[in-house]
């Protein structure tokens, strides 16, 4: 008896009724593989190849193995403690999971959980809407109120445990028994629609999590390595200026949205006025932010960058070690890092002696990118006398096109194309009105730009002054159904890789002109952008590769 009341209260009351946690999560498992994975059986489904009887018993099939693989994960918890828990987060994960795929075509990797790990709250916000809250109450929800309700029952820890390993291998025995019987049609499925794997939910975000471990584990951490021992300044030609340049850095902008590089409507009224060259062969590091930001900034190009043994440092600290001013305006979720060693603010800090942003620029959260411009003057004259006398680095990040709600990327008084979509449930909107709201949104970054090149014109006195603009990566606009961006490189469509860049110089030589313009077609990549800037501010370093500079060809020798 006392053995008894000492074993119950070790474990539990080994009486009670209730379920054993071994059939939770199975249950959950089944549950889990039928409803939240509905954008894995659509996708299936959609393919030819599943058309018939024995496609038909393929997808079946793979639906018990989901299944079997989700029970088999929460096996390795099933215990009275922690069955609940352990089933209720996998339940959020995949509902959370269902709706983004779903509603807009993404698939969950390791850089799109970099990515929902790095967003802040603004642009969560911008992602809520009724349709998110139906579905994770219906997939979660519900389940999660019948779990609340079902008793579990304490077996005692090492009897749970033989249990479960009982369960465990039962599992395994299923999923391999499935593999093998469908081994022929599953490394086909694989092969030849290799998204396909990022859309098993919630397993595509655990293995990301985990991912991201390890890869955080790849690369040591502490501070990056230096770069730029040996940067220096070339000589300016008597009676010239140093150089300032702004390098604006772009938000989800794509190419063949830029009426420069041949679309049809008129989305660059200002730039063609302006007369720049517009680059329309470039293509980008990453397909999103996370990704893009700190690879367009490295020394060491995409494959360098991927494969990197060590953090380094970027573009901008070479520049301020060469001498020059530096200065990185955010109107976005921050410079990932970037701008940790430079003189930062974000558009909507307070410049000292200069009034607060007009209401009509910033809503109290989101700010339009104008308020980049916002006490330029101000922020320019602050940094140090000396550094600014050898040439000036300003980089503006927009928030540019960033989505889903483009319609709030333009002011109501500058939205050339209507009707524009209004909502974030982008494939609910008239196609049409969507793209006109993203058109909206390129259209207002082309006033930005002209606005930036007129406060340039201004420092003209001082500088000489030049404008680069460039986006981090595309977007999907509903091409095969596929909305937003962040799809795996390697299988990402070129919406979300072909991005647009352009170039002002204050008054350039008729040869360097015309050589310029020249490169209009040229093959260009974001491993391009270091190398350019050097070029442009007249920097040189060990890092410096005349060969990766786009325009070192234009330059009078
Ligand atoms: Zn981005």
């Amino acid at each position: 008896m006392t053995m008894r009341r000492t074993f119950s209260g070790l474990s539990g009351n080994p009486h009670a009724d209730g379920w054993n946690p071994l059939t939770l999560a199975l249950l959950a498992g089944v549950w889990i593989a039928a409803l939240p994975n509905w954008p894995l059986w659509q996708a299936l489904l959609a393919l030819p190849e599943t058309h018939t009887a024995r496609g038909g018993l393929f997808v079946a099939g793979f639906g018990v193995m989901v299944a079997a693989l989700t029970a088999l994960l929460l096996t390795l918890l099933a215990w009275r403690a922690t069955i609940k828990p352990a089933i209720a987060l996998l339940l959020l994960a995949a509902a959370f999971g269902a709706h983004f795929m779903g509603s807009y075509g993404v698939v969950i990797d390791t850089t799109m959980m970099t990515n929902v790990l790095q967003t802040d709250p603004r642009e969560v916000r911008d992602l809520l809407s009724l349709r998110m809250l139906g579905t994770v109450l219906l997939l979660a929800g519900l389940p999660l109120l019948a779990l609340w309700r079902v008793p579990v029952r304490g077996l005692g820890f090492w009897r749970q445990a033989g249990r479960n390993l009982l369960g465990l291998v039962a599992f395994a025995l299923v999923l391999a028994a499935l593999l093998f019987a469908l081994f022929a049609d599953l490394s086909a499925t694989m092969r030849n629609h290799r998204t396909m794997r990022y859309l098993i939910n919630p397993v595509n975000s655990l293995y990301a999590l985990v991912d991201l471990g390890f890869a955080s584990g790849r690369v040591p951490s502490g501070p990056p390595l230096a770069i730029g021992a040996d940067a220096h300044i070339l000589p300016r030609p008597a009676g010239t200026k140093p150089t300032l340049l702004v390098l604006v850095v772009g938000e989800t902008a794509r190419a063949d949205h830029f009426a420069l590089d041949g679309y049809a409507r008129p989305t660059n009224p200002a730039l063609a006025a302006l007369g720049v060259a517009s680059f329309r062969n470039v293509m980008s590091c990453g397909t999103n932010t996370a990704t893009s930001l700190p690879c367009m900034f490295s020394a060491l190009g995409k494959k360098g960058f991927e494969s990197r043994a060590r953090d380094q440092q970027n573009l901008l600290d070479l520049v301020q070690r060469a001498g020059m001013a530096v200065l990185w305006v955010d109107n976005q979720a921050g410079c990932k890092g970037l701008c940790e060693r430079v003189p930062n603010a974000y558009a909507h800090d307070p410049v000292a002696g200069v009034a607060a942003l007009p209401a009509a620029l910033c809503d109290g959260e989101d700010c339009l990118d104008e308020a980049l411009l916002h006490g330029l003057d101000a922020r320019l004259a602050a940094l140090p006398a000396a550094a600014r006398a050898r040439g000036v680095l300003i980089v503006l990040h927009q928030m540019g096109s960033h989505g889903p709600a483009y319609f709030k990327r333009s002011p109501p008084d500058r939205k050339p194309f209507l009707p524009e979509c209004t909502s974030n449930a982008l494939q609910q909107c008239d196609h049409q009105a969507l793209v006109n709201a993203y058109d909206n949104s390129i259209a207002y970054t082309d006033h930005v730009l002209g606005q930036t090149i007129q406060w340039l014109q201004q420092q003209a006195s001082r500088y000489d002054p030049a404008l680069l603009y460039l986006s981090d990566h595309g977007e999907s606009l509903g091409e095969n159904n596929l909305y937003l961006h962040g799809l795996p490189y390697a299988v990402a469509p070129v919406e979300q890789k072909h991005v647009p860049m352009v170039l002002w110089l204050a008054a350039p030589a008729a040869a360097q002109s015309a050589c310029i313009a020249g490169l209009r077609d040229a093959a260009l990549t974001h491993d391009n952008l270091f190398h350019s800037v050097l070029g442009l501010l007249g920097i040189r370093a060990a890092e410096y590769r005349p060969t990766l500079d786009a325009f070192a060809a234009c330059r009078a020798p």
